[in-house]
Order: structure tokens, then sequence, then C-alpha cells
């Protein structure tokens, strides 16, 4: 379990004050002067010896992504972070930006001086209104105090910080779709190459970071990239801040250790799952467009990312719902499908029409309605849209689906009482796989 002393949040639950005054009292803005004028190279290759990887969801590392960014600078440079936060099942950066701003502004200031930005904007979902208000009031307040404006901190760097409201899209979150709406023009995501690093906001180079990765930056660089980097395991390092929702008796948002237990998150801050551990169904760990796991490797594994990989899952936001055995999981995933079907930015058929598909086929499953081929269908329909699109939204919506058909396949087919040797549709061509319906059947 982390310690408190260890814990980069700890005005996490509000319970203190949000000024510049209190988050001094917490670390904020000590020695920020002195740590860039360590130089730009400094704190890039600290923070790559941190290991710290994108708390956004897609865990690339953050070192490694300002190293992109050109070292002429012959147009201007942005930073834009990324609040919008629309992945269900997390909610860690509203904590940060309703309680700990200062912790961003001041990430804000180091990542754009190492990036060489002189703009900065916090792109922050409409549905967030409150959030910014405040977040506004805090950088006013900043910029008072001379931490950010001309000559922020008194490093000789100016940097400007705004904030851009969205309206809601889950799309807006994909980097280049934000880049897209911040500019005025539809949320649609852009096709990469090139990256937002070479050619980004307004077409100059621009690096996009989610508000909990820049939040962190400044205690890493003020503890050092070592004690970081104890925290956690290689390639998996410090603390993350993990949402707990669904069926748990204290739904919560807790800073841990990365590669802390799952079930640890859940039993001791989550108040367990409703009607205890053996009442628990599966887990999605990540935000909705990771793939679930099931109870019996829920028992035992390990909050990170490379170790949710090789259980063909993901970190992602570390967003967790936790689905206990009243649900019907088929019910739940169908739902998921809708909302990324709603979501679909549209622009590639394999994404707008495949969502759409695996939707009405799952409400067909959940319905008792669907037709045994459907299940392999299904299947296909998600192989279709996996790497077949612009961004990774179509990964998104396909694995959540293919983690349903990987673990409840057989909840399916009881479901829906099939004759599992009747080809119902004959112009589909079915394969009857002896072995499958073997294992299925077990
Ligand atoms: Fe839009 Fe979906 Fe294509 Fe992404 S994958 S660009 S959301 S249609």
């Amino acid at each position: 379990m982390l310690e408190d002393k260890d814990r980069i949040f700890q005005n996490l639950y509000g319970d203190n004050g949000i000024d510049v005054e209190s988050s001094k009292l917490r670390g904020d803005w000590v020695n920020t002067k002195e740590i860039c004028l360590k130089g730009k190279n400094w704190i890039i290759d600290e923070i790559k010896s941190s290991e710290l990887r994108g708390r956004g969801g897609a865990g690339f590392p953050t070192g490694l992504k300002w190293s992109f960014a050109p070292k002429e600078i012959s147009k201007p440079h942005y930073l834009v972070i990324n609040a919008d936060e629309s992945e269900p099942g997390t909610c860690k950066d509203r904590d940060i930006l309703r309680f700990e701003p200062q912790k961003l502004i001041e990430g804000c200031l180091i990542a754009s001086y190492a990036v060489g930005a002189h703009k900065c904007y916090i792109y922050i979902r409409g549905e967030y209104f409150n959030e910014g208000q405040n977040l506004q009031k805090s950088i006013d307040e900043a910029y008072e105090k001379k931490l950010i404006g001309k000559n922020a901190c008194g490093t000789g760097w100016d940097l400007d910080v705004y904030i851009h409201y969205g309206a809601g899209a889950y799309i807006c979150g994909e980097e280049t779709a934000l880049l897209e709406s911040i500019e005025g023009n539809k949320g649609q995501p852009r096709l990469k190459p090139p990256f937002p690093a070479l050619i980004g906001l307004y077409g100059c180079p621009t690096i996009v970071n989610n508000v909990e990765t820049i939040a962190v930056v400044p205690t890493i660089l003020r503890r050092g990239a070592k004690w970081f980097s104890s925290l956690g395991n290689p390639k998996n390092t410090g603390t993350k801040i993990f949402c707990i929702s669904g069926n748990v008796n204290r739904p919560c948002n807790v800073e841990e250790e990365m590669g802390v237990t799952l079930k640890e998150l859940i039993e001791k801050h989550a108040g367990g799952v409703i009607g205890g551990w053996e009442n628990l169904k599966a887990v999605i760990p990540g935000g909705s467009s990771m793939p679930m796991l099931p109870k019996e490797t829920c028992d035992t594994i390990k909050m990170d990312f490379d170790s949710l990989i090789q259980q063909k899952s993901g970190l992602g936001t570390a967003g967790i719902i936790v689905i206990n055995k009243d649900q019907d999981i088929i019910a739940c995933m169908a739902r998921i499908a809708r909302f990324y079907k709603h979501e679909s930015c549209g622009q590639c058929t394999p994404c707008r029409e495949g969502s759409g598909w695996m939707w009405r086929m799952l409400e067909r499953m959940k319905n008792n309605e669907a037709s045994r081929e459907e299940i392999e269908m299904l299947e296909e329909v998600t192989k279709q849209i996996e790497g077949h699109t612009i961004c990774a939204f179509g990964e998104g919506s396909s694995w959540p689906v293919q983690g349903l058909l990987r673990h409840f396949k057989k909840e399916i087919i009881k479901r829906n009482n099939f004759n599992p040797l009747v080809n119902t549709n004959k112009n589909i061509p079915y394969l009857v796989d002896q072995h499958l319906l073997d294992k299925e059947n077990a």
C-alpha cells in the first residue's frame, strides 16, 4: 500500500485549500525556477529516466514524447493539456482540476519550458463547466502571483495558459480531434503521420498530454526520477490515480502505487464488491474501452500497463468498473456498444457501420433473439474494425466486445438457446468448428 509520504496528490479529496498559498504548503511552486534553470535537456532526461508513461490511456513514455518537439524553433510551439476525460468510468482528472489545480499549472510551466512552448491550452470538456470556472480562478491567481505570464516564476520564460471548452464529444479526447476542435473545426481525428509533435495545432509543433501526466511532473523533478521509478515495477513506475466504480460499496478515486493488485484496490479502498468478492463477475480495468477480465483473473491481477496487456486487456485510464453477478453482462456490453455507436465520428466505414452492427447484435443476444452464427459474425465484425480505422476508437469500441466473447461466450449461447448445428441463415457460410462447439458445451 502506498505510504502517505509518497503520495503526490495530497489534496485529492479537497480537504484543504486550492489557492497558491495552501498549495505551496503541500510543496507546489517550490524551487520551480531552479528546476527550469537546470535546462530543457535536463528536464527531459529526468522525465525519461523516471519512466513516466502517459496517464491518459495509451501509456506512451512522456519524456520520449517531449523529445520529439523540434529543437530549432522556427514556428510557435504549443503545449495542449487533454482534460476532456470522456472515457466512461474515469473521473480522476476532474479531481485534479477541482482540488489540485496548482500542480497542473506548475506542470504546464515546466513542460512548456521543456518543449519550447509559450502558449498552453487546457482543453476541458464542456460538462466540466464548474471545474473549468474554478480552474480559471486558479490560473488568474497564478498570473497575479507572477507564477505564469511574462517571466513566469522568474525563469525568464513567458507562458500564457488558456482554457478551451469542448462540447462533450467523446472523440475530442483523441489528440488530433482535440486539436481540430480547438481550431474551431468539427472534432474529427486526423490521419497520422504527421504526428502533432511536428505538425499539430495550427500546423505547428504541439505536445499533447493528459492532466494527470502533467500534474505529476513537478513532484518528479523535485523528488527525483529515482524516487519515482522506485515505486511500482520497471517500465510501470510511480503512482497512479485509480477510479473505482460500479458494484462496489464505496466508489472512489485513490492514488496508489503502480502494480497494486486489483483485489486490494477494490477490497481496501472501495469497500469491497457488493455481495462479497465471490459475487464478482468481471471487471473492466481501464475505462469502458478496455476488454473485461473474468473473476479468476481479478483474484491476482496487478494493475499496471504490462500485467494487463499480458491478460489481453489494458490499464487505459485506470477507470475500474466492477460488475457483480447481479448484473446482466450481455446487457452491460450492449449498453457500452451503444455508447460507442453514438460517439463514432463517422469518418471511417468500419467504425461508423461496425459500431452499429455490434450494438444491434448485442441487443439481439441480450434479448434471446440472435441466431447461432451471429456469435462468429460478431467476432468477425470486431476484427474488421480493429486496426482498420483512422484512430484508436476502432479498437476502443471493438475490444470490450472481444472481451465479452473471450470470457462469456458460453453465457451468450445459453441465453439464446441455439441449436449449434443448425445454420438458420443460409446466406452466411456457417463454420461448424466441432472443436469449438465441444469446448463451448464443456
Ligand atoms: Fe472517427 Fe471512428 Fe474513424 Fe476514429 S475510428 S476517425 S472515431 S470513424
